[in-house]
């Protein structure tokens, strides 16, 4: 009988260990016993066996560069604070929540911008390099995968790294509107909490009462990171892009993604009823673990690194 090629085969497996966090080291990853060393090798033949590969990353692949997720037992935002993320329809309304949410943004990004790719970045990168990866859909905002140069990428949900004018659709860097930010604001002192996954941090009401917000220098309308909020939608046209880059892919891996917001999901679906193989790489259950061949459970970096040494 002939078996489809994503059956995986168990081979005599040396013995590879995916390494912990060295001691001291600030975690925002899950923990996670160690990966075993089949696992490893059945996710090393299912990437071997690709030759078009479709990948889609999410928050668990920074939280090994620093940065939160939101959904993470016991480290994720939601497990650690009562805050949550910023909806499109209160920022849209809001001038004062623009102005906390702006405030907030300030402080965090000289934190939140100098976040850098980790192992896992770069191996996807590697992949690209060899013409193994044919295209990366990432739902992070943190322009991670750009920075490991990335080129055939998808930012789902945007970039925070720029900023766009919802009058004119005008789009800046993000840069830019901090040297903004400083020259209007240059008595404005906060101190920096804890960074949120989208460069969000805390301060107190009074703290954000004086901070001064520019608005867009063509039309004078409201400046939001090029960013999809919790409540928006994915344009059409970028949905159905991707979609087309699916339909030219031979397998699809998921890494560090729990799928559980539909904008990322919906590809699962689509590769499912294309019967695509499907693996997934993930601390945690995930929403499309029925969907899938094969599921590993570990750290994006360490097991990526393992089965693609860089
Ligand atoms: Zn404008």
């Amino acid at each position: 009988m002939r078996l489809p090629w994503w059956t995986i085969t168990s081979h005599s497996a040396p013995v590879r260990k995916a390494s912990s966090v060295p001691a001291g080291m600030v975690s925002f990853v899950p923990t996670c016993s160690t990966t075993d060393a089949q696992a490893l090798d059945q996710l090393q033949d299912f990437v071997s066996r690709a030759r078009r590969l479709f990948v889609i990353s999410g928050a668990g692949l920074s939280t090994e560069s620093g940065i939160p997720d939101y959904r993470s037992e016991g480290v994720g935002l939601y497990a650690r604070t009562d805050r949550r993320p910023m909806q499109h329809a209160e920022f849209v309304r809001s001038a004062k929540s623009r102005q906390r949410y702006w405030a907030r943004n300030f402080v965090g990004w000289p934190q939140f911008s100098s976040h850098q790719p980790n192992a896992a970045h770069k191996v996807l990168q590697q992949w690209e390099e060899r013409g193994k990866l044919h295209w990366l859909v990432t739902q992070n905002v943190d322009a991670l995968h750009s920075k490991a140069g990335q080129k055939r990428l998808t930012e789902l949900h945007g970039c925070s790294h720029r900023v766009m004018c919802l009058g004119c659709g005008a789009i800046s860097g993000r840069e830019e509107l901090q040297r903004q930010f400083i020259s209007l604001n240059p008595d404005w002192q906060a101190q920096a909490g804890a960074v949120a996954p989208d460069g969000d941090v805390f301060l107190e009401d009074e703290q954000v009462l004086n901070f001064r917000v520019p608005s867009c220098s063509n039309c004078g309308g409201i400046l939001k990171p090029e960013v999809t909020f919790f409540g928006d939608t994915v344009l059409k046209g970028t949905v159905q892009f991707v979609h087309d880059r699916l339909a030219e892919s031979d397998a699809v891996l998921v890494v560090g993604s729990s799928l559980q917001v539909y904008s990322g999901y919906r590809f699962l679906m689509a590769a499912s009823d294309r019967k695509m193989p499907i693996a997934i790489l993930n601390i945690g259950p995930t929403r499309a673990d029925h969907l899938a061949k094969l599921k590993v459970t570990g750290r994006c970096g360490e097991v990526l690194s393992v089965i693609c040494p860089l």
